[in-house]
């Protein structure tokens, strides 16, 4: 596929600007917080927006109505790396769901309404980007800003934790 250098929070951004209307209508409002010192990094813009998107659309999903999408990116200086993170405020992830929901497939949607294909798809674009994707469930509150913690139901939540390989001659 098509890698540039591309700026991480863009690539984000852009994402939020095409889904927040929508979301607004269901009162799932997402706030984020983006590193400024992030480096440009190497990849497939269009294949990282569809990461973003498949995250949102998973949280949103997930929420149903009011609620909230925590989006936080950092910079890891010395692990050449940037952590993306993607909180949400719905019910969260069973555990035994939680070893299965990268698997193609594997949905807990009505027929129609998900086909199982999206963390899957997203698994092997952070992997073909040498990155790596972990989800957490209950989201510890660390990755939720206090507005959020009080949303949010004991035991619920979910966070996704996506670390991708800054430009080595950047750093
Ligand atoms: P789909 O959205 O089509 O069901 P995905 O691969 O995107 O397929 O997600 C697989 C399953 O993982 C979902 O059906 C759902 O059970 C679970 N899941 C993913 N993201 C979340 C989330 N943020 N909160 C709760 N469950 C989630
Ligand atoms: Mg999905």
């Amino acid at each position: 596929f098509t890698r540039a250098e591309m700026e991480l929070n863009d690539s984000i951004r852009e994402v939020i600007s095409l889904v927040e209307h929508t979301f607004s209508l269901n009162k799932v409002w997402i706030r984020s917080d983006f590193d400024a010192n992030i480096p440009p990094i190497e990849a497939d813009k269009e294949r990282l927006k569809q990461v973003w998107m498949n995250l949102f659309n998973n949280a949103f999903d997930a929420i149903g109505e009011d609620g909230f999408i925590f989006v936080r990116t950092k910079l890891c200086a010395h692990r050449r790396r940037v952590v993306v993170t993607v909180a949400d405020t719905g019910p969260g992830i069973g555990e035994d769901d939680l070893d299965k929901i990268f698997d193609p497939f594997f949905s807990t949607k009505p027929v129609g309404k998900g086909t199982g294909l999206g963390l899957s798809v997203t698994f092997g674009i952070i992997k073909d980007h040498g990155g790596r994707i972990n989800a957490l469930s209950p989201a510890p509150n660390e990755y939720m800003p206090s507005e959020m913690e009080e949303q949010i139901q004991i035991g619920a939540g979910t966070v996704f934790i996506i670390e991708l390989p800054v430009v080595d001659d950047v750093l």
